[in-house]
């Protein structure tokens, strides 16, 4: 019987600058979603883009185009890049589908019919030339996060969610369930951070941005950032709309993976959200890391006219993207930050891919060839040299199985690293070179042992790798 998995990326802000950085997430998910795949499950991988808002209409605007043209152009771009990491999504929802923004009114309209949702007066900080709202917290000595520019006190009427009220249960989510936001880590800084001194309501909705889905029945008021960006979730199976099937199969998620600068949306506002709409939790929130440049932080200096090397289609076009899945899921332990420079992306690069999966794939396939005509018998007996050898591997499978199913992608990459290293390791022992001289040994038993599928390696690589180094 196959259990569902149901993993998502965060919906990404349309860029064609998109960096290792945005990546990151992707390929994690999708080493996820492929290992769950392996173990026979039932899987759903999502990802998409997060394509309203008063930048994009201004982008649009200052590259001569209507808005959609203009995005189109930009994810028909991502899905590119994707592709090129060979990335295996099921959907990728784009919060200007049709279907998206018709839940999304509905969503709304339940909310507020509920009393979850009613109107108020916003107050705060607003940067004219940025034309964005702030709060005090937000400000950077007392300027606009964005800019640095002065920023003015605003009033302008919208619609607040009852953040507030779900404080205590937040606090009692995270307490009965310590699985629901990993690593712990993030868990003592949301409840220092914002849940503490309690939540404040929050506004779900502004009058100053055209480009967004508006209120049905106050169509000057648009959906703002929150409900239309965290509803994909859930819009993406379909919730809220004839055809829910996927819906009552996948949800609740899995997992939500997610970069931990926006853990808050997800470990906060996206439960309070639920909660209101009385729908299940999703059963995780991971918040992993950053990878930094130069060593903690950003070395303009050192890496002034490099700047090229952090595009992740430079690093593809030039290594292949396997380069750039076994980077990210090989050197950043999972969960916390790790450093990319150009000297760790090749030297991981040149140990893991080059001399360890390359080496170990090219020899031996050259050896069946040239001993043994290109056949190899996998079920010639074994010496007890092999049967140790054999049971080493075994468990450290086990091991690489293990740490996935903990949500330890980095460690079971690692792991399935050292299998092939012991395969060469092995290899080298017993020198098929050798024996093809000698016929001491049997040599279909040692040459197998060189194999990927005579260990059922390749399924557990094939989880980080495609396969397609140049
Ligand atoms: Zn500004």
């Amino acid at each position: 019987m196959s259990d569902k998995f149901y993993i998502t990326t965060p919906i990404y802000y349309p860029s064609n600058k998109l960096t290792l950085g945005n990546c990151y997430t992707t390929v994690v998910c999708d080493a996820i979603a492929r290992f769950h795949k392996m173990m026979g499950d039932d899987v759903f991988f999502l990802t998409g883009t997060d394509e309203h808002g008063q930048k994009i209409e201004k982008r649009a605007k200052e590259a001569g185009k209507f808005e959609m043209e203009f995005l189109n152009e930009i994810i028909a771009d991502t899905k590119d890049l994707w592709k090129n990491l060979n990335i295996e999504y099921d959907k990728f929802i784009r919060t200007t589908d049709a279907e998206h923004e018709a839940a999304v009114k509905k969503i709304f309209k339940i909310l507020y019919d509920k009393g979850e949702i009613y109107k108020a007066h916003y107050h705060g900080k607003y940067c004219t030339p940025c034309e964005s709202f702030w709060t005090e917290e937000q400000l950077v000595d007392g300027k606009c996060p964005d800019c640095g520019r002065d920023v003015y006190d605003a009033d302008e009427e919208c619609y607040n969610f009852r953040l507030s009220k779900y404080t205590d249960k937040i606090l009692e989510l995270y307490k009965t369930h310590p699985e629901f936001l990993e690593p712990q880590s993030r868990v003592s800084e949301m409840v220092n951070n914002f849940l503490k001194n309690g939540l404040t309501d929050l506004c779900v909705t502004r009058k100053s941005v055209k480009w967004g889905v508006p209120v049905e029945w106050d169509p000057e008021h648009t959906i703002y950032v929150w409900i239309d960006a965290l509803s994909n979730y859930i819009t993406a199976l379909g919730a809220f709309s004839d055809n829910d099937e996927n819906f009552k199969k996948y949800w609740p998620a899995n997992v939500h993976v997610i970069g931990k600068e926006i853990v808050r949306f997800h470990a906060i506002i996206w439960p309070a959200i639920l909660m209101a709409l009385e729908l299940p939790l999703p059963k995780q929130v991971y918040g992993h890391g950053w990878m930094l440049i130069g060593g903690g932080k950003l070395s303009k200096s050192k890496d002034a006219g490099k700047k090229e090397i952090f595009d992740p289609r430079v690093l593809i076009e030039r290594y292949g993207s396997d380069s750039v899945r076994n980077f990210i899921i090989g050197n950043i332990p999972f969960g916390q930050d790790g450093p990319y420079s150009q000297e760790i992306f090749l030297n991981s690069y040149n140990t893991n891919l080059a001399n360890n999966v390359g080496n170990l794939v090219s020899r031996t396939v050259g050896m069946i060839q040239k001993y043994n005509g290109g056949v190899i018998d996998n079920t010639s007996a074994l010496e007890p040299e092999d049967i140790a050898f054999k049971e080493n591997v075994r468990q450290l499978r086990d091991l690489c199985i293990k740490y996935m199913v903990d949500m330890k992608p980095t460690q079971s990459y690692k792991t399935a690293i050292s299998i092939i290293e012991a395969c060469n390791g092995y290899t080298d022992q017993v020198a098929p070179w050798r024996l093809q001289k000698t016929k001491t040994r049997k040599l279909d038993s040692t040459l197998s042992f060189g194999c990927l599928q005579r260990h059922n390696l390749k399924p557990i690589l094939f989880c980080f790798l495609s396969f397609q180094t140049k």
